[in-house]
């Protein structure tokens, strides 16, 4: 049993701890948290023991009613593997905590990639993560572009990417963001620095990528062209990325034709906080033109990373190889929607057509 800390328990914390939680490999030895908010007290109730981060403000836990089992240290010197799941910039700070205790890390998107010995995305370079002692898990974005490259460099050779990116402009908790009413180029430099971060796990690939943030918390919204080595059709590049099994091709006429949509989907159909840990990318919209290949797809920025970050797990731990963990993660978290999703049947189809 692979055991388990979770620095940092926000949107993405919460998210890897319920899913290490869900592994018949893994278990959640302890979280850590600053402060005793209302996600301490939901850790507390899911039985996570909980550590201070920062060991002076234990009695703001004690005032709260909130057990502690100690400092974030002992948590470190505890465990297998820690996930750091702190925002952007901390994990650079903590690094040096958890190689004191010798502690395989894992760090998120938010981190330079200097933070970590390598980069990772589950389907793309599984093995460069085997066995190191600490790994970021790219961000929302990059693992959403990563997981259409891989296959696409496989098959037909990919020979330059374009990717314009409309990114939400905050999660749905973070009422300090925005814009609230306004279309921002951001960055407005381009390239934006999102093609550099895909080429962390394609070193060499030929990538530009363009970013705006709309006044939206949903999803992300890409659209892809990408200049294949060899012509192809539409039908052949369907059926292949159809056979990623986290990328969920949206079929036609079911209803969803947005990030909105994709999350009543997500919510009517259980998923734990309406999570979409499957890039959604629309059936329809895959183009092509010779080598020219075009798309959309949607991500949802919240939960893409949760699985990778439980390969990563398996990965520095060597505890399996790339198909095993991924299957295991897919088959224990229910991710890989294909065809008509349950959660809509044939009459639902038939309404939300007849809606439109
Ligand atoms: P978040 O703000 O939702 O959560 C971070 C948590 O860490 C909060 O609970 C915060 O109180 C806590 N924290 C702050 N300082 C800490 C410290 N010193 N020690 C321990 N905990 C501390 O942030 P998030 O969105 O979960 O982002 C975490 C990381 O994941 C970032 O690197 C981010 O870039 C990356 N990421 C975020 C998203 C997303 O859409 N939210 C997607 C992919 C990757």
């Amino acid at each position: 049993m692979i055991r388990v800390g979770v620095n940092g328990y926000g949107t993405i914390g919460k998210r890897v701890a319920d899913a290490v939680e869900a592994q018949p490999d893994m278990t959640v030895a302890g979280v850590a948290k600053t402060q005793p908010n209302f996600e301490a007290h939901t850790a507390v109730e899911l039985g996570y023991p909980m550590y201070t981060a920062i060991p002076e403000r234990a009695p703001l836990f004690a005032e709260a009613g909130i057990e502690t089992a100690g400092v974030v240290d002992e948590l470190v010197a505890d465990v297998d593997v820690m996930v750091d799941a702190t925002p952007s910039g901390i994990g650079a700070d903590n690094k040096s905590l958890y190689a004191s205790y010798h502690t395989p890390a894992i760090f998120q998107g938010g981190e330079d990639a200097g933070v970590a010995e390598t980069s990772f995305n589950a389907r793309s370079n599984y093995d460069k993560a085997r066995g190191a002692d600490s790994v970021r898990v790219v961000s929302c974005n990059t693992t959403g572009l990563s997981r259409v490259v891989a296959p696409l460099e496989e098959e037909y050779g990919v020979e330059k990417v374009r990717a314009t990116l409309v990114r939400r402009g905050g999660d749905p908790s973070q009422n300090t963001r925005g814009p609230i009413n306004d279309i921002l180029p951001n960055p407005i430099e381009i390239p934006s620095h999102h093609g550099p971060d895909v080429q962390t796990i394609f070193p060499g690939l030929s990538i530009d990528t363009m970013g705006l943030k709309v006044p939206a918390t949903l999803m992300h919204v890409h659209a892809l062209n990408v200049t294949l080595e060899t012509d192809v059709t539409a039908a052949h590049v369907r059926q292949l990325l159809d056979e990623q099994s986290r990328i969920y091709v949206i079929p036609e006429g079911i209803g969803l034709d947005g990030a909105g949509k994709l999350k009543d989907f997500a919510l009517d159909a259980g998923r734990p906080r309406g999570d979409l840990w499957e890039n959604c990318l629309w059936g329809e919209s895959i183009a092509t033109e010779g080598r020219d290949l075009y798309l959309f797809q949607a991500i949802h920025q919240e939960s893409d990373v949760v699985p990778e970050n439980v390969d990563a797990i398996r990965a520095v731990t060597e505890t399996a190889g790339a198909t095993e963990s991924i299957r295991r993660t897919n088959e224990t978290l229910g991710v890989g929607l294909s065809g008509d999703p349950s959660g809509f049947g044939a009459d639902q189809v038939e309404a939300s057509r007849a809606d439109d």
